[in-house]
């Protein structure tokens, strides 16, 4: 995605490439995966220590959850790297089967509606007043964020060839100059 629209991605799995990013993507998976490895492999630390220096990070779906400070219906033990002041409901649509697209209408990112991917996805239940809200679904239910460098959506932009919530990242990353 990063590729198609003209910026340098490289992937990052070890501490030491976090030095070298000027902008993150926490994808979909598994978060509960996800903070264990991320733990495991000493992750976690300097990634939170970059979120917190500034680094601009979005996730998406359990990328969401990651950056998520509360998180309802986790695991025992299941940590995030936080920063989000929101609280966030896993598996909020239930299980697989209840997957699901839909057509989001966001003002200020113009027309056609953004099509949405929502696979085992999270949603926001809360959010701190710091905390924009970028999109909820018309039960009201919030589905994408912003707060400072850090943007989440409960759904996968990238699967149907959606651009513009990675247009607005790549902006908040060059805004940022954090490198
Ligand atoms: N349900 C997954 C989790 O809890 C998220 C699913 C996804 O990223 N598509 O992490």
């Amino acid at each position: 995605m990063l590729t198609s629209l003209g910026v340098a991605a490289v992937p990052v799995r070890h501490a030491k490439e976090i030095s070298d990013v000027s902008g993150l993507i926490i994808p979909g998976g598994e978060s509960t995966v996800m903070d264990k490895l991320s733990r495991l492999f000493g992750l976690a630390e300097p990634i939170k220590a970059a979120i917190a220096a500034g680094l601009p990070v979005y996730g998406t779906c359990a990328g969401l959850i990651m950056l998520a400070d509360r998180v309802l219906d986790s695991i025992d033990g299941q940590q995030t790297l936080g920063g989000l002041d929101v609280t966030v409901r896993r598996n909020a649509f239930g299980s697989q089967l209840d997957s699901f697209e839909t057509d989001l209408d966001i003002p200020e990112m113009g027309e056609p509606a953004v099509h949405a991917v929502f696979i085992r996805a999270p949603v926001v239940e809360s959010v701190g007043e710091l905390v924009t809200i970028v999109s909820a679904l018309d039960d009201g239910r919030i589905v994408a964020v912003q707060q400072g460098n850090l943007l989440g959506t409960s759904f996968h932009p990238e699967i149907t060839g959606e651009t513009r919530f990675h247009e607005r990242f790549i902006t908040m990353v060059e805004d940022a100059h954090f490198r």
